[in-house]
């Protein structure tokens, strides 16, 4: 039976999505022998250019729409991974019963079963965790690539000529959802907290999705969890496997020791903490994730310590720009959620102002309040302006700001000397800007030019 063969359907593949991997899912589709429909409610230059790329390979393309009858007849449906479990294509597929793959589960298919993989999924840290699997597997001296939501598409990885000897992959809840047979060398789950409340019925139905990491476990299975996380401890399966923990707050498998400052596998120093670049406790939390997934699969403690030592901070998350007449000016545009703004928050060893806003994801930030005690100010904007200054109001001096440029020149007007302004939302972008990237990099534009 060939890869792409679904017992009891005939007739083309349809792939939804024409981002960099439903375009890369078409190709291979393609490279395969086999029909493609391939759609993208989308319009623009852009997308007809791809559309013309995919055409010349024989795939039927259709910008602008999506033809919901022809995929609820197609044999399968492979999904790109910013389409949500609600979108209309989606929901047909599933109607007409479907089999539905995302992008990532057609990427592994063809790249084999013998290929190690690290999956890491969880609700912050994914993307700083898989680049961190990624240094340390090189540092190892290890072909490896990172693939999945961090950039390169698993069907580009699949495409390519090069093979990698092990792969670190980010995989979201939403392509979870549709990966029926993930079965991770190592999984990682960073950790579990109430997000996309906007876009999923309950927290149970968003950390099943997360959950299904675990579906396939097998006796060789490694699982790396988060020990101080009680929503991970109370919801991750009893599985098949070997389970490791990471904590920075006392003993486990991958821990922070207080007392020493070191980073420590079992009793074994992995790093002094000082020699770690990364901010914050939370990447702490990261580095000992990523440690122990690699050290499960034979990566020896010196190529550990090379790697962490020259880690550096990720694009928009916790990223220093610059320090302007002593105020230091920090970019987590990342932070779409308040508990990415919490851990930001707990990183501050100064005082800081706290650019807090966008469009409101659903969570309350009242859950902030205890927190700011070292916050001079927070400026509330965007459509999420007034909850926040509702909910903040009487705990911290909430400025509102106004357009992002009128934020920032009220936080260089706040900040004083020896103080940090942070950009770390806890609010997705998309009211004022087209992603959390433009919107950082409007912040560190501003700060160039100050
Ligand atoms: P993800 O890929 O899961 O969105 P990132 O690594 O891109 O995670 O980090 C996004 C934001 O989440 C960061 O800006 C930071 O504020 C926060 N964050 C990173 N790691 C953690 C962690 N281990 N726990 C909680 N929050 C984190």
């Amino acid at each position: 039976m060939g890869l792409l063969d679904v017992p009891g359907r005939t007739g083309e593949v349809a792939v939804v999505g024409l981002g960099r991997s439903g375009s890369a899912a078409t190709r291979l589709i393609r490279a395969a022998g086999v029909e493609v429909y391939a759609s993208d409610g989308g319009n623009g230059a852009g997308l007809e250019a791809t559309a013309a790329a995919l055409r010349a390979l024989g795939a039927d393309v259709q910008v602008g729409g999506h033809d919901l009858g022809r995929i609820a007849a197609a044999r399968l449906v492979v999904l790109s991974p910013g389409v949500p479990p609600s979108a209309p294509p989606v929901q047909a597929a599933r109607d007409a019963g479907v089999p539905i793959w995302a992008e990532a589960e057609l990427g592994l298919r063809v790249l084999g079963d013998d290929l190690p993989y690290v999956a890491i999924t969880g609700t912050n840290g994914k993307t700083t965790t898989t680049a961190l699997v990624g240094q340390l597997l090189e540092a190892a001296g290890r072909r490896a690539r990172t693939a999945g939501n961090i950039g390169t598409p698993l069907c580009e990885i699949a495409l390519a000529a090069e093979r990698p000897d092990v792969l670190a992959v980010e995989l979201s809840s939403f392509q979870l959802h549709d990966m029926p047979t993930v079965r991770p060398t190592v999984g990682v789950l960073t950790n579990l907290a109430p997000d996309h409340l906007d876009r999923y019925p309950s927290l149970e139905d968003y950390y099943g999705d997360k959950l299904r990491m675990f579906a396939n476990a097998s006796a060789d299975s490694f699982w790396i969890t988060n020990g101080d996380d009680p929503e991970s401890e109370r919801w991750v399966p009893a599985t098949r496997g070997r389970r490791r923990r990471f904590s920075t707050s006392g003993p486990a498998d991958g821990w922070f020791d207080r007392t020493t400052t070191a980073l420590r596998i079992g009793d074994v120093p992995v790093i002094d903490r000082a020699k770690f670049p990364l901010l914050g406790d939370h990447n702490v939390a990261n580095a000992l994730a990523a440690a122990l997934a690699v050290h499960a699969i034979g990566v020896p403690v010196a190529a550990i310590t090379a790697g962490l030592g020259r880690a550096a901070a990720l694009k928009h998350r916790m990223e220093p720009i610059r320090e302007v007449g002593g105020v230091l000016w920090l970019n987590d545009s990342k932070a779409t959620n308040i508990s990415s703004t919490e851990v930001a928050i707990a990183a501050m060893d100064r005082p800081f102002v706290l650019l807090l806003g966008g469009r409101h994801k659903g969570e309350p930030y009242t859950r902030l309040a205890d927190r700011l005690g070292r916050c001079r100010a927070v400026i509330a904007y965007g459509e999420a302006k007034p909850l926040i200054v509702a909910d903040l109001r009487g705990s911290v001096d909430v400025v509102e700001g106004g357009s992002f440029d009128d934020v920032m020149a009220r936080a260089a007007g706040l900040a004083r000397p020896g103080d940090a302004v942070l950009l770390s939302p806890a609010c997705s972008s998309y009211d004022m800007f087209a992603n959390y990237e433009e919107r950082g990099a409007r912040f560190r534009a501003i700060v160039e030019g100050m």
